[in-house]
């Protein structure tokens, strides 16, 4: 990694070494990374995979870490930041938004311009990259219904392409293999126009609030096993809600979260999954998938 470090320092990458899941992950715990990079230019994303590549050391895309939990062990690899692309542009009833945006800038921006698109989604703690790519969605409303384009940087090729949104493969919570090896620089955004959108999205805001933990998480840690019935729902008729693991629990007030009550490692994290999806499996027979991304080695 010295060396690879060297090349960084020489193309001019900001970067950071051994962050732990503490600072990346939502989850607030978790092992650490070897390096995030936080490139700002196609030419240093260029830079960066062409390093990569050269010391075969894998990467991947990072958003805000809203939807990753980093195994004890560590990543011996690279997040390659979104932060650095964070443009904003409103016209009309469209937004074009960078993949390192937060949502809740971009949410912002929205209700300044009396664009309706967003106002469902707010509260989720995340960039827009990652919720294109994950088909983030709440309250009926998913990025699939207001997603008109994106702009890509292939790792393969080196190249910026525009995907519009009949060759996105959208599904529940994911993308397919649309933006596979593929960072999200921009993605576009088409609403209506309203002037409602600041109170709309305060409304589901305080829906949000009553019905989720205040504790770090990563949302939900299942997928959805039918249409408008989440795991969570099973989860709590099974009775386990409260339960703990070290400092994770499941959650007492949304059995669909596993929460960090303080100092919760990626291993309580696990063990509390694998109970949960145990359980409902055994007495509903339901085989519940993960919503979550898990990366890196066992601790
Ligand atoms: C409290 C809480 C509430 C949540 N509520 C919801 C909810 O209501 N609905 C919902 O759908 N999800 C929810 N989530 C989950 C999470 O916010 C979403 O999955 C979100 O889309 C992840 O975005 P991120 O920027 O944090 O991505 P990250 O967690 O950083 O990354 C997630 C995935 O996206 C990829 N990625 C990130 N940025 C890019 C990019 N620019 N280009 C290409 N790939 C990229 C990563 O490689 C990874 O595969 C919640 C999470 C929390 C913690």
């Amino acid at each position: 990694m010295v060396d690879l470090f060297e090349r960084l320092i020489e193309a001019r990458i900001p970067f950071k070494e051994n962050l732990s899941g503490k600072e990346l992950s939502a989850y607030r715990g978790g092992g650490k990374v070897a390096l995030v990079a936080y490139p700002e230019s196609v030419s240093a994303l260029q830079k960066l995979t062409a390093v990569a590549e050269e010391y075969s050391v894998p990467y991947l895309p990072f958003g805000l870490g809203s939807n990753i939990l980093i195994r004890d062990g560590g990543f011996d690899g690279i997040f390659v930041s979104s932060i650095g692309f964070r443009n904003i542009r409103a016209e009309g009833n469209r937004l074009t938004l960078g993949g390192g945006v937060a949502l809740k800038r971009a949410a912002e921006c929205a209700a300044e311009n009396g664009i309706s698109a967003l106002e469902e989604l707010t509260g989720i703690p995340a960039s827009i990259g990652g919720m294109t790519k994950s088909n983030a969605g709440a309250f009926g409303k998913e990025m699939a219904d207001i997603v008109s384009e994106a702009t890509v940087f292939d790792f393969k090729t080196g190249k910026v392409s525009k995907i519009p949104r009949a060759d996105i493969d959208f599904g529940y919570r994911t993308s397919g293999e649309t933006f596979d090896k593929k960072m999200i620089l921009e993605t576009v955004i088409t609403g209506c126009r309203s002037d409602k959108v600041k109170k709309v999205s305060e409304h589901y805001l305080d829906q949000r609030k009553k019905t989720q933990p205040s504790f770090p998480s990563l949302g939900s840690v299942f997928k959805r096993s039918a249409p408008g019935v989440g795991i969570g729902y099973y989860i709590d008729r099974a009775g386990l809600k409260g339960t703990r693991r070290g400092g994770a629990e499941i959650s007492a007030k949304h059995g669909g979260f596993i929460v960090n009550r303080g100092g919760g490692t990626a291993g309580d994290y696990l063990e509390l999954k694998r109970l949960a999806h145990d359980v409902v499996f055994r007495k509903f027979g339901i085989d519940a998938e993960d919503e979550i991304e898990i990366i890196g080695k066992d601790g």
